[in-house]
């Protein structure tokens, strides 16, 4: 093995997944089109998420049937004050982002997971994270989790600039904000486009990938393909198809 090799081990937990039932604490908009939800239980004294892309199905009632699932990212957690906050990118339909839209304080919700974490060091020399807004919430928390100083370079599709966050981080953050009513609604050609326009930084970097199925594997196929990044050292992830309902795909 390597010394980058070891260097970069990506490590892997489980979790035992159980459900817990949470409470609407707070909803706020962060952007027009970005809802942020606080959420509350005294069942969150024992949730762990350990990794910034980390995952949770929630839970939407249907009469007669199953309930639908859906996953969603845990932006933030306070295991000392029982919180859990989600961020929802909020789209046409859907029965995540209908619930979103009418949640309440007082109002009850179902969640599962995460089963587990991915847990990417903290010891690249860069990192470069691309997404649509359903990205968005992973790319904070990874923001604000990386070490000082590191560089990192986010390349993220929005509708307009009005859904530019302002993110906390001790990183070297570039931000890349491609917004659609000036770039054009392609996404995997906008954001292919921001991507061949990059000058990465020296050393061994980490690529992070999500958006619409499609996109990710365009945008993947580039960062292999082309840039011949090492396919360890990225992840991409289709976190929604378009045209289908509750989809997601890992690449
Ligand atoms: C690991 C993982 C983590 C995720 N984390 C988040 C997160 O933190 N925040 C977040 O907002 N999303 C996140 N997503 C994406 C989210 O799960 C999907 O967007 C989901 O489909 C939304 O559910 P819904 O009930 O609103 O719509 P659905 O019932 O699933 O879909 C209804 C219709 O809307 C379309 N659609 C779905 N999502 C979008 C979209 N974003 N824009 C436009 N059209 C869409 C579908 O193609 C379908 O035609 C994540 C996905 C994965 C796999």
């Amino acid at each position: 093995m390597t010394d980058s090799q070891q260097r970069h081990q990506i490590g892997r937990m489980r979790f035992d997944t159980r459900r817990r039932s949470l409470t609407v604490a707070s909803t706020i908009r962060l952007t027009p089109k970005m809802l942020r939800i606080v959420l509350t239980s005294p069942e969150l004294a024992d949730f762990d998420s350990r990794g910034a892309d980390d995952h949770i199905k929630l839970f939407f009632p249907r009469p007669g049937g199953e309930p639908l699932m859906r996953d969603y990212t845990p932006r933030a957690f306070s295991q000392a004050d029982r919180t859990l906050t989600l961020d929802f990118a909020l789209h046409d339909a859907g029965p995540a982002t209908a619930w979103a839209l009418g949640a309440k304080v007082g109002d009850t919700l179902e969640i599962g997971g995460p089963r587990g974490s991915m847990i990417v060091p903290d010891d690249f020399d860069w990192y470069l994270l691309v997404a649509d807004e359903t990205g968005l919430p992973a790319i904070g928390r990874r923001l604000e989790e990386l070490r000082a100083g590191v560089p990192v370079i986010t390349v993220v599709a929005i509708d307009t600039a009005a859904e530019k966050q302002a993110i906390e981080t001790k990183a070297r953050w570039t931000a890349h904000w491609i917004t659609r009513d000036q770039a054009g609604p392609n996404d995997a050609e906008t954001l292919r486009h921001a991507l061949e326009g990059l000058t990465l930084p020296p050393g061994d970097g980490y690529v992070w990938i999500a958006a619409e199925a499609a996109v990710a594997k365009a945008l993947r196929g580039y960062v292999i393909d082309t840039l011949k990044h090492p396919a360890q050292w990225m992840r991409a992830s289709g976190y929604w198809l378009r045209g289908e309902a509750g989809a997601h795909e890992n690449l």
